[in-house]
């Protein structure tokens, strides 16, 4: 689990509640909201 707000890492997130994922591709990139639903809660893709 990931939260909006952290930089938890590279990789392919997928929000928990819509299914949208994004993809984060620096180390230092903050999580934002979900483009779709603007929830906070995502999972790793
Ligand atoms: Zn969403």
């Amino acid at each position: 689990m990931a939260r909006c707000g952290q930089k938890p890492g590279k990789g392919r997130y997928v929000c928990i509640n819509c299914g949208e994922d994004l993809y984060l591709d620096d180390a230092t990139d903050t999580l934002p909201p979900c483009a779709k639903c603007n929830r906070c809660d995502f999972r790793r893709g």
